[in-house]
């Protein structure tokens, strides 16, 4: 059988022979799966509304060997170390972080790998006996930039035990695994977004997801056909989903959607926002609109991209930047620089994505006009004395799959 995806060789090679290295024996196998952009529809997956993400090129890898004769321990660890957005990388790369698996408790594991433990635990939580594992992570996905470092390590690791483990677990079943660990054991109470376009993605598609009714539909975004690029601009303002600031956010919506009658944002339209600003104190109005339009916004997008194609989405980037700077106050200087400096160079639509507070902008832009604009923005952040973006092209790729056969 020929290998799905030739490009996937050499990172199975690299990380597989890492893992002979480190513990001494080859892998079982080895997986990978892919951080995410989202091009619209921030916070809107915990208000069981809209998103459109894609999956991309940058994937999380693993090697992974069970160790059914041993005592059930997790040994894991990163390339890039336990702080890999941080400076601390030649310090940790390659150490083993352990945690027995009688008790998973994430006080008792290494904070980064709580996103390898944390699958462990979901999967006990359901019942499955999970042996001794052996991890190796090698990822390129940048942490902390808002592109999902942290689902691509879950979704990884994820398949690979579903899959040594014979559970045959469906890909939504192993979504909201992953959502569990990361809510529950990390901390971080985010919606299936990330998971998802992790699991689900496909090359030259945007992944159209309704985070109540979990329906999936592959919506084109064929960008090269259409001359287009997407651009990521990642700050390198690390965020950190944990800390209060989103959980503030999530109170908000909750607020917000009590006050109105209805379980969840989702079932608020934009008709009732006369009403939300009567009813609601000032702070908790803005959050509302933003949840309210931002939804609008997703299904506009997707209107857009099945009927005129990707060059006329701009305008709805740009609002939905506007959105999340002026009414759910998610945005910082560096990503209202990254937004501007783009779409002054010549940007069809740029806007901030991911959960907020740093981490990584994107722009669409004509092919032709993709090296000005990210010069402009490199200009602008130069001039503001800003820490120098990092930019990359991107394009939808595919989910999470097996990478060493
Ligand atoms: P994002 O998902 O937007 O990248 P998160 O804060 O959700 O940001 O996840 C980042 C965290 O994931 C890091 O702080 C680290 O704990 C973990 N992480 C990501 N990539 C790696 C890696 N290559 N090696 C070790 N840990 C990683
Ligand atoms: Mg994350």
């Amino acid at each position: 059988m020929s290998r799905q995806h030739d490009a996937d060789a050499p990172g199975a090679g690299r990380v597989a022979l890492a893992f002979g290295e480190l513990f001494g024996s080859a892998p079982d196998g080895v997986w990978a799966a892919p951080g995410r952009v989202n091009l619209i529809g921030e916070h809107t997956d915990y208000n069981e509304g809209f998103v459109l993400p894609f999956a991309l090129g940058h994937t999380a890898r693993v090697a992974v060997a069970l160790r059914p004769d041993g005592p059930p321990r997790l040994r894991a660890a990163s390339l890039q170390g336990a702080d890999p957005a941080g400076t601390g990388q030649a310090a940790t790369a390659g150490r083993i972080a352990e945690a027995g698996l009688g008790q998973l408790e994430p006080a008792a594991v290494e904070p980064w790998a709580r996103y390898v433990a944390g699958i462990i635990w979901a999967l006990q939580q359901r019942g499955h006996h999970v042996p001794g594992v052996d991890v190796l992570l090698d990822s390129d996905v940048p942490s902390g930039a808002g592109l999902s470092s942290s689902a691509a390590i879950e979704c990884a690791v994820a398949l690979a035990l579903d899959e040594l483990l014979d559970l045959r677990m469906a890909r939504q079943e192993l979504v909201l695994l992953c959502q569990q660990a990361e809510n529950v054991f990390v901390g971080a109470p985010t919606g299936i977004l990330d998971q998802s376009a992790s699991l689900l993605g496909t090359a030259g598609h945007a992944l159209f997801l309704d985070c109540r009714s979990r329906d999936a539909r592959q919506v084109p975004l064929d960008l090269a056909e259409h001359g287009l690029a997407i651009l990521v601009i990642d700050t390198r303002v690390a965020h950190a989903h944990e800390s209060g600031g989103y959980k503030d956010l999530v109170a908000a919506c909750r607020r917000g959607a009590a006050a109105l009658g209805v379980p969840a944002l989702r079932d608020v339209g934009t008709e009732r926002l006369a009403e939300a600003r009567r009813i609601l104190d000032a702070d908790t109005f803005r959050r509302v609109r933003h949840i309210v339009t931002e939804n609008q916004r997703v299904l506009d997008t997707v209107a857009t991209l099945d009927t005129a194609g990707p060059r006329a989405i701009g305008p709805l980037l740009d609002a939905s930047h506007a959105s999340m700077r002026d009414d759910f106050g998610i945005s910082c200087d560096e990503l209202d620089a990254a937004v501007e400096a783009a779409q002054q160079a010549g940007a069809l639509g740029a806007r901030m994505t991911g959960g907020g507070f740093g981490g990584s902008a994107i722009a669409v832009v004509p092919v032709e006009d993709a090296t000005a604009v990210a010069a402009a923005v490199r200009h602008r952040f130069a001039a503001e004395g800003y820490l120098a973006p990092d930019l990359f092209v991107v394009e939808p790729g595919d989910a999470a799959r097996r990478i060493d056969r």
